[in-house]
C-alpha cells in the first residue's frame, strides 16, 4: 500500500531528550500554561465586536490535519477569520448547516455590512487519500460507514476535488446567495496556497445569466 508510507504508524513526538522539568507535564498541561500567558495579554481584547463579522472577511474551510492550521498558513490573529475544519476540508452537510446559520445571522443582524468570502481549501498529501485504498476502506465500511461516501471523500489531487465542493456550497439554497465562494489548494511541501476556483456567488452568477 504505497500511500500509507507517508503516514507511519509510530511518529516520534520529540526529537531530543525531554527536559527534566517537563517530564511530569502532559502536552495539555503545557497548553494550559500557555493559556495563562495568553490570558495576561491584550489579544483577547483586540477582537471583532460582532463575532460573525471577523476582522478579515473570510470563512475558511480546511482539513483537520495539524499541518494545515489556517492560523499559521495565513498568519491569522485572534478574531481574523471564521474557521471550519473537517476531514479533508470536505464540504459536508454539517459545514453547510453552520454556514447557513452564519449567513442568516449576517442577513438579519448586519444587512448593510460587507459579506465574508467562504474559502474551500484542500491540500496535498492528505490523509483522506487513504480512503482510496479499497482494502483499508472495507474495514471501515464494516464499522457501518458508506463505501461510496468514503471513496468520494478522498482528496488525491486538490485541483480535482475543490471545484465540486465549491459548487456544492453555491448550490446550497440554505446558504445566502450573497456569499462569495472560492477554492484553493495548499501544498504541504512548499507552504504555498494557489487558487483553483475564483470567487463567485449564486446571486452574481444569476445576475449575469440572460433572462
Ligand atoms: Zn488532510
Amino acid at each position: 500500500m504505497a500511500g500509507a508510507r507517508r503516514f507511519p504508524a509510530v511518529v516520534p513526538l520529540t526529537t531530543g531528550p525531554v527536559p527534566e522539568h517537563a517530564r511530569d507535564m502532559s502536552d495539555l498541561d503545557h497548553l494550559l500554561v500557555a493559556n495563562r500567558r495568553f490570558a495576561a495579554t491584550g489579544a483577547k481584547d483586540r477582537v471583532p465586536a460582532i463575532p460573525f463579522l471577523p476582522t478579515r472577511q473570510v470563512y475558511l474551510l480546511t482539513c483537520i490535519d495539524p499541518r494545515v492550521d489556517p492560523a499559521a498558513l495565513f498568519e491569522l490573529d485572534l478574531g481574523d477569520a471564521i474557521v471550519a475544519r473537517t476531514v479533508g476540508g470536505r464540504v459536508t452537510d454539517a459545514v453547510l448547516d453552520d454556514l447557513a446559520w452564519i449567513s442568516y445571522l449576517h442577513e438579519v443582524k448586519t444587512p448593510d455590512e460587507p459579506w465574508f468570502e467562504f474559502v474551500v481549501i484542500h491540500h496535498t498529501d492528505c490523509g483522506t487519500g487513504l480512503m482510496a485504498d479499497p482494502e483499508l476502506r472495507a474495514g471501515f465500511v464494516a464499522r457501518g460507514f458508506d463505501d461510496a461516501t468514503l471513496q468520494r471523500t478522498a482528496v488525491l489531487d486538490p485541483a480535482r476535488t475543490v471545484p465540486g465542493d465549491v459548487q456544492r456550497v453555491l448550490e446550497a439554497t440554505t446558504v445566502s446567495g450573497d456569499v462569495a465562494v472560492s477554492g484553493y489548494a495548499y501544498d504541504v511541501a512548499t507552504g504555498l496556497v494557489t487558487q483553483v476556483v475564483a470567487p463567485t456567488s449564486r446571486n452574481a452568477v444569476r445576475s449575469v445569466q440572460p433572462g
